[in-house]
């Protein structure tokens, strides 16, 4: 899998160029670095040592041992940048460096193929998610074509209903006019008869005895019995209706679940909680209503429950909150300690909305969630699904989805609703079921 001009091509190098300055560093003499280099006339380096060894061996003129040529004299120059340059190379091939060289080495190594192994799982991980997608998304694509495929069915339907109806009428209205022409068409052939017969009278008025003629016997006025006449502008007016009007109610009656009528249940309510005479708007007022006691009241938050309890099947409903600054809505499950002030969240049984501080949405799951809208919701709508254990919330008025709660379990659930404190006028608008008119 490596490319060319990789590591292991790059060390080659590396080695190489490392030998070549080696060797160039090497006297000639002792083949060993220099030590204390210099540099004779002829520009070639030797160990100061080893130069003079040479010329005290040699009995002639001193000479370069590398290139012959003579010198008057043992003179040379003394190499200090040489002898630093060599110091270092004598260093970094010591072996105290090249462990620590090694060493560095090894560990950034180690480093690298550890950072591998991450990389690795992090892209195992991303390509699950992609899997997962594509697998979520090709259910949810079966789901949405399955549901409009049913909306199709029923405006199918309806189409083929009402044109069935249309024609049904046509055929009955053409039958009844046919027979207007048929029953017109019968008294024309009678009185076409009697004009004929009349005519050969007159005709004959001229041989024929006044008595003959005052006997003749001429037949009443052919009669025929005319219905009504037909109203096309009727006909028209009563198949032109607004068909959007009358399919959308049929369509709005196939919606499953349909919307639940929901009540609140006083019984379950704080003493503070007042109610519309129709149990469907509730506020709070800071003062206790004397109300009987019972063991389904709240007693710490101004909570109230919803009249209607589930424990099987999907539920809608939607809940009026408009300008509140402050309230919980949900799910609650029948269960929950209604003496004691506790935290609203799963484990305590209740899966609910939240807002605070006028504009701070939150799930209350564990932990909270914080939810940001695409615009203020007023009025919010609750899907219980008790079979899948959800509870979703949504902004009912676009039926943007807010939140889902999952692994949602009870044996009976409630509507669940809180108030808040009114806070003097702030927060005192009232909470409201919603009832849907379909
Ligand atoms: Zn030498
Ligand atoms: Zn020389």
């Amino acid at each position: 899998m490596r490319e060319p001009g990789g590591p292991e091509r790059r060390g080659m190098a590396g080695r190489s160029q490392d030998r070549s300055l080696r060797e160039e560093l090497t006297c000639a003499i002792c083949c060993d670095l220099f030590r204390e280099p210099v540099m004779l006339d002829c520009m070639h380096h030797f160990c100061k040592a080893c130069i003079q060894g040479y010329w005290d061996s040699c009995t002639r003129v001193p000479s370069c041992p590398q290139c012959r040529r003579e010198f008057p004299g043992r003179s040379f120059r003394t190499h200090y940048l040489l002898s630093g340059l060599v110091e270092k190379v004598r260093r970094c091939s010591s072996p105290e460096h090249r462990h620590k060289m090694q060493k560095h080495l090894e560990d950034a190594l180690q480093a690298r193929q550890k950072e591998m192994e991450t990389f690795l799982q992090r892209k195992h991980a991303v390509q699950e998610d992609i899997c997962a997608l594509t697998k979520v998304s090709g259910e949810l694509n079966l789901k949405i074509q399955a549901e409009f495929a049913h909306l199709h069915q029923i405006l199918e339907e309806e189409e083929r209903a009402v044109l069935a109806e249309l024609g049904e009428k046509e055929e009955q209205s053409l039958a009844r006019l046919h027979g207007d022409v048929f029953r017109l068409e019968e008294g024309m052939s009678v009185l076409q008869r009697d004009i004929e017969r009349i005519e050969q009278t007159l005709s004959k008025m001229e041989e024929a005895s006044l008595l003959e003629v005052e006997s003749l016997d001429i037949r009443p006025l052919v009669r025929v019995e005319t219905q009504p006449a037909f109203n096309l502008q009727h006909y028209r007016d009563s198949h032109s209706g607004p068909l959007q009007y009358i399919f959308w109610r049929r369509m709005l009656r196939s919606i499953c679940p349909a919307p639940a009528p929901l009540t609140f249940d006083p019984e379950s309510a704080h003493p503070n909680l007042v109610f519309s005479r129709d149990l469907t708007a509730v506020t709070e007022r800071n003062r206790a209503q004397p109300v009987p006691s019972s063991p389904r009241r709240f007693l710490q938050c101004v909570n109230v429950l919803g009249a209607q309890t589930f424990d099987s099947g999907r539920h809608y409903w939607e809940v009026w909150v408009g300008r509140k600054t402050k309230w919980d809505l949900g799910v609650a499950a029948e269960s929950v300690d209604r003496a004691a002030k506790v935290k609203l969240c799963p484990e305590n049984g209740y899966w609910t909305l939240r807002l605070r501080n006028r504009t701070e949405y939150w799930a209350t799951a564990t932990p909270w969630v914080r939810l940001t809208p695409r615009r203020p919701p007023w009025k919010i709508g609750v899907l219980l699904d008790c079979q899948e254990g959800t509870v979703t919330f949504f902004d009912a008025g676009d039926m943007s989805h807010l939140f889902t709660f999952h692994q949602v379990s009870a044996e009976r659930y409630c509507p669940f609703f809180s108030t808040c404190f009114s806070d003097g006028r702030v927060n005192v608008e009232p909470m409201r079921l919603c009832h849907l008119a379909l």
